[in-house]
């Protein structure tokens, strides 16, 4: 077949058009801007490959939440089940962890990526490492910034799959926004998603308590409430606890420039126990003791306390109940994109038909992380950037009449 396609980023959204496309017999080109392919997809790995989630799917779809109704037909064309069978079929077996989470045994990016560019160069696609993009040449081709030389390069359609703009060190800066707004797509300017927020701690607790894990806890704010556990860092906190709450307090910041989340240091005990067990007499006991001894509170949760509530508080053992169970914690800025797991915002779907083609540039599609959605960690990312790179995939198949 004679028709190429080039493929502009090669993370797991960019490979999954890439393999729909070669299994076609289709002429495939990669290009990515790093001297290799799918850094993120590695980093994701090395603290365990949170591939996809075992839950029913329509639980599932619903972590998509504002987009769900975007991602859901994408994750009918290429979901979670058939996600796993991809891994089974690059010799990879999978499992479900205890939150139901899934992963490949081993845990490790590497072997699956390893496996699937092998399987993608022996079915033709080719890679061309250290090729920037850099938008389009007034001729319409595509211009490219290698070392050696700036290149032009014409295909009879395109993918773009250029990731967000979370640790641009792995290779996904966001520069493309300009690229795309100059050429008229409608971007949502790129935020960070699943990221940690800052807190004004004093220099005590900080010096103190940086990097306590702080388990288990309950957190709410709005109608949002989960146990789980989060980390104390030098400048507020972050964890998976407090990613899975991350897009509702980023929105209230933006909002209102602060936000208030509540904890409960004792979700497994009610007020009445903590109340009962506080007003039981101190004795000669200090405070701190007393709180170990009668409700279990120490380190980093009695340090909370401390830090947030006053001394008459403290002295008032209802008080003092209340606030274990309902401790708020002002804060007062997302961390830096840079830092973020992934980031929300990006090419607005308004912009795309259902094929993932952006309506006004026949021939050239997006996938991934670039697109305007989020969800929180739990394999949920990993899974709709494959999907969507599926289905932009088969769009380029439609369009260049490949049946
Ligand atoms: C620390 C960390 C842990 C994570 N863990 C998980 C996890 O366990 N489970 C999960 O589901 N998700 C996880 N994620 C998120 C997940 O890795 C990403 O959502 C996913 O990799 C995005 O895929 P993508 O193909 O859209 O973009 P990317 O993987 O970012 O790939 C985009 C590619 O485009 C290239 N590129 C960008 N701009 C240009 C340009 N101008 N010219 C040429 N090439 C360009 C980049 O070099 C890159 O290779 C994690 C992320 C991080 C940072």
């Amino acid at each position: 077949m004679d028709q190429s396609v080039a493929i502009i980023g090669g993370g797991p959204a960019g490979l999954m058009a890439a393999e729909v496309l070669s299994a076609r017999g289709v002429k495939v080109a990669v290009y990515d801007s790093m001297p290799s392919l799918g850094r993120k997809f590695l980093m994701a790995g090395k603290s365990g490959l949170n591939l996809t989630h075992s839950e029913p799917f329509d639980q599932f779809v619903s972590r998509y939440g504002k987009r769900r109704a975007q991602i859901e037909p994408m994750l009918k064309r290429f979901g979670p089940d058939d996600l796993r069978q991809w891994a089974h079929g690059l010799g990879i077996e999978t499992f479900v962890g205890t939150s139901g989470r899934v992963f490949p045994v081993g845990m490790k990016a590497s072997p699956l990526l390893r496996a699937w560019l092998k399987r993608l160069s022996d079915s033709g696609v080719t890679f061309h490492l250290r090729h920037k993009w850099k938008g389009w040449l007034p001729d319409t081709s595509l211009h490219f910034e290698s070392p050696d030389d700036s290149v032009a390069v014409k295909a009879d359609a395109i993918v773009l799959a250029l990731g967000g703009g979370s640790w641009p060190r792995l290779g996904s800066d966001g520069a493309w926004m300009r690229w795309l707004e100059q050429a008229g797509v409608r971007v949502e300017a790129l935020k960070p998603s699943n990221c940690g927020f800052d807190v004004e701690w004093s220099p005590h607790f900080r010096e103190r308590f940086e990097g306590h894990p702080i388990k288990p806890v309950s957190l709410s704010f709005g109608s949002f409430r989960q146990q789980g556990e989060f980390i104390i860092t030098k400048e507020g906190v972050e964890g998976s606890l407090i990613y899975a709450a991350s897009a509702l307090l980023r929105d209230e910041i933006e909002a209102e420039g602060s936000a208030v989340m509540m904890l409960d240091l004792t979700p497994d005990r009610s007020y009445e126990w903590l109340a009962q067990r506080l007003s039981k007499p101190r004795g000669s006991r200090t405070m701190a003791s007393h709180l170990e001894k009668r409700v279990g509170i120490k380190g980093v949760k009695a340090g909370l306390l401390r830090e947030f509530i006053s001394e008459e508080d403290f002295a008032d053992m209802d008080r003092l109940a209340h606030f274990i169970k309902n401790l708020p914690i002002r804060l007062i800025a997302t961390r830096p994109l840079e830092e973020a797991i992934s980031s929300a915002g990006g090419v607005m779907f308004e912009s795309l038909d259902e094929h993932l083609m952006i309506r006004s540039m026949p021939g050239v599609f997006c996938a991934g992380e670039m697109l305007d959605w989020e969800a929180p960690t739990g394999g949920y990312l990993i899974t709709a950037c494959m999907a969507s790179g599926y289905v932009a995939g088969e769009g380029v198949l439609k369009w260049l009449g490949v049946s």
